[in-house]
């Protein structure tokens, strides 16, 4: 809804140690084929996804890097500091930014983003882990409206009152844990095996690619340079309005995490990010 263009798959960097495992990663998935490379503060492996960048020989501007912001920076001044940090470790300009949650003073962090993307070193602006209410708690006090959402995402769980929600404002939803963070029940299901076997593809990229078809901006993760080939390997090939309704009717509510749920805000406001 700002004019600026998202590849809509990306690489997941979440929980990917930043001891060498991380560049080694980043620049296998670059090599593979990725342009879009989701990290965040909270991952502390800004650093080692910046420097798989630089070095993969890949011109900047062909690459689209998100970050996002941890809540001990949120509130206008503080998260002068935590973007700054973000952009040091990173050595770059960041091309989405995010408020990883949304918690604390998310407004005055909020207003200080939108400052970076006025002066340019960040480009766009979102918001993470807003559910429908939490979307219509803080949004109304925002002068201008994220660009995306990112929030969880996958066959059991497909956010259809928060997109309704968002589509009003040309808001995208982008798909953590598009993969279900691997639950066996969802990459063995019976209907969506059925459907793999049709188009010789894998459980994985059946997910994957009806997340692509609902419009929706896909970020799995792996470690796997085999994984990572199979996982951007879903531009050729399309599913049928009826394997479309197969996959919708998966939809079942089962979150992985609750961002209104008791003790969450108090849970994550324990990790600290230093420089
Ligand atoms: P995913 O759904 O991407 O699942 C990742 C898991 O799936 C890993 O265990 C990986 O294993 C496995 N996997 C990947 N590809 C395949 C495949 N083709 N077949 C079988 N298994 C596979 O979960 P994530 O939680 O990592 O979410 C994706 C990204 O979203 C994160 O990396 C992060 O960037 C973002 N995210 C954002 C959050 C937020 O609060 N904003 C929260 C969580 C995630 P292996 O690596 O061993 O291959």
């Amino acid at each position: 809804n700002d004019g600026i263009k998202i590849p809509q798959i990306g690489f997941g960097t979440f929980k990917i140690p930043a001891d060498g495992s991380t560049y080694k990663a980043v620049l296998s998935a670059l090599e593979i084929g990725y342009r879009h490379i989701d990290t965040a503060a909270a991952y502390f492996n800004e650093e080692e996804v910046g420097k798989a960048v630089k070095d993969s020989g890949i011109k900047r501007e062909e690459i689209f890097i998100t970050s996002k912001l941890w809540l001990q920076d949120y509130g206008y001044d503080a998260a002068k500091v935590g973007t700054e940090r973000s952009l040091r470790k990173l050595g770059t300009y960041i091309d989405l930014y995010l408020l990883h949650q949304p918690y604390g003073d998310v407004v005055g962090a909020w207003k200080r983003l939108e400052q970076y993307k006025k002066e340019g070193q960040i480009r766009s602006i979102g918001v993470s882990n807003m559910t429908a209410t939490l979307w219509q708690k803080f949004i109304p006090k925002f002068e201008t409206k994220p660009s995306v959402n990112q929030v969880e995402f996958h066959p059991f769980f497909q956010q259809k009152a928060l997109r309704e929600i968002l589509a009003k404002d040309k808001v995208v939803i982008e798909a953590w844990a598009p993969l279900g963070q691997a639950n066996p029940s969802l990459l063995n299901h019976e209907k969506l095996l059925i459907i793999a076997e049709k188009y010789n593809k894998s459980v994985a990229q059946i997910i994957l690619r009806s997340q692509i078809q609902e419009g929706i901006i896909t970020l799995p993760k792996t470690v796997n340079p085999s994984r990572m080939r199979e996982n951007i390997s879903i531009f050729d090939f399309s599913l049928n309005d009826d394997e479309m309704a197969v996959v919708r009717s998966l939809d079942s509510n089962q979150a992985i995490h609750d961002p209104e749920a008791e003790g969450v805000e108090e849970r994550l406001k324990q990790y600290v990010i230093t420089d």
